[in-house]
């Protein structure tokens, strides 16, 4: 049976396990709302981008904002959204707020992009450990050697080292050397083979 873990490797799994959990939680902090409101801010941020003019053509021309008070309250939340359009400093401002979102929209998919890269990581190496461990757990399970029952079988039925011996033996008849090598006895209790079987020429 498995020994108990250590008060030390207790805490690590606890660790991980927080890890894990709190991963999950700011996961699920960035809601679809807030992505599709950062990028239609960056987007109009793109359509005025050295533009000199007094309106906000998007509002009007049908590019579906404009609807929800929250898309609103979030425009408005731009310098320069409404009015005083040929103050250059006003669209100087709007220019470098926009910016200002686009960066921080850049920087935001980088991480995200990092954070997806580093889960993924982590899945895979816990993943392929666990394959390794039950391939060899299959393995061992699976077969052992036929002659001496120890190790597992990886040639013809045989361990590799029993394998080599049949081998430096001549190649003799491979039911014979194994009873042989086993030294079978009958339901009298006499050895079938005495003899190491002839190799073969
Ligand atoms: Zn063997």
């Amino acid at each position: 049976m498995a020994r108990k873990l250590s008060r030390r490797s207790q805490q690590r799994i606890a660790k991980n396990l927080a890890l894990l959990e709190a991963i999950n939680t700011l996961a699920d902090s960035i809601s679809e709302e807030a992505i599709t409101d950062l990028v239609r801010r960056d987007a109009i941020g793109i359509g005025h981008d050295g533009l000199p003019t007094n309106s906000m053509p998007e509002f009007s021309s049908g590019g579906g904002f404009g609807g929800s008070s929250t898309e609103t309250a979030a425009l408005r939340g731009l310098p320069g959204s409404k009015g005083g359009a040929d103050d250059w400093s006003k669209i100087k401002n709007k220019q470098s707020n926009s910016d200002v979102v686009r960066n921080q929209l850049k920087k935001i998919e980088n991480n995200l992009q990092n954070a997806h890269k580093a889960l993924k990581e982590a899945s895979f190496e816990i993943n392929n450990i666990k394959k390794k461990t039950e391939e060899i757990k299959g393995r061992q399970a699976s077969a052992s050697c036929d002659i001496c029952g120890l190790y597992s079988a990886q040639k013809s039925g045989w361990c590799i080292k029993d394998y080599e011996e049949w081998i430096e033996d001549g190649r003799p008849d491979r039911t014979k050397y194994a009873m042989w090598r086993r030294q079978d006895k009958n339901s009298e209790g006499m050895i079938l083979v005495t003899r190491k079987p002839k190799a073969r020429s």
